[in-house]
């Protein structure tokens, strides 16, 4: 969605708003392999004493791949995007500042770059997760693997303190 900013763009304290679906079905990064539709944006450009200030708040739910367990799972998140937009091409090189294309601003182009960025590298199905057995890739979650049975007590204590390394 492209936001004209032409009412806006001279005069301090004025606004735009919006709220829509943006498209974040192409957003796969890390962990994240994709986003399910539909998720929502909404928020405002705001002529700030001449600075135009960014707010959106972003609802979505990633599909993640946990990083214990492997198993894919739903991730809910809210996200705050806050910048700011510039017609100044000095300014482009400032990762916090967006460029705008004349005097329009490219709301998905600013959601998606953002939202990225504010994304946690690492996704837990569950905060107390156990993983995967090292041996046998048995998923822990489901219960005591055999070879979590099988192993001789000494063992256990050396696996032990390689746990809490
Ligand atoms: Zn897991
Ligand atoms: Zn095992």
């Amino acid at each position: 969605m492209r936001l004209d900013l032409r009412e806006i763009i001279n005069i301090p304290g004025s606004g735009v708003s919006f709220d829509y679906e943006p498209d974040l079905s192409n957003t796969s990064y890390g962990s994240v392999k994709g986003v399910k539709s539909p998720s929502r944006a909404a928020g405002s450009i705001r002529n700030s004493a001449g600075v135009l200030r960014f707010d959106a708040d972003v609802d979505a739910v990633l599909l993640c791949t946990c990083a214990r367990c492997l198993k894919d799972f739903e991730y809910p998140v809210s996200l705050r995007i806050q910048t700011m937009l510039t017609e100044s091409e000095q300014d482009e090189e400032d990762p916090d500042v967006f460029l705008l294309e004349g005097d329009f601003a490219d709301v998905d182009d600013i959601i998606v770059t953002d939202f990225i960025l504010n994304l946690d590298q690492r996704f837990l199905c569950s905060e107390d997760c156990k993983g995967l057995c090292e041996k046998c890739g048995a998923d822990l979650n489901n219960g005591p693997c055999s070879c979590k049975l099988n192993t001789d007590p000494r063992l256990a204590v050396l696996g032990q303190l390689l746990e809490n390394e």
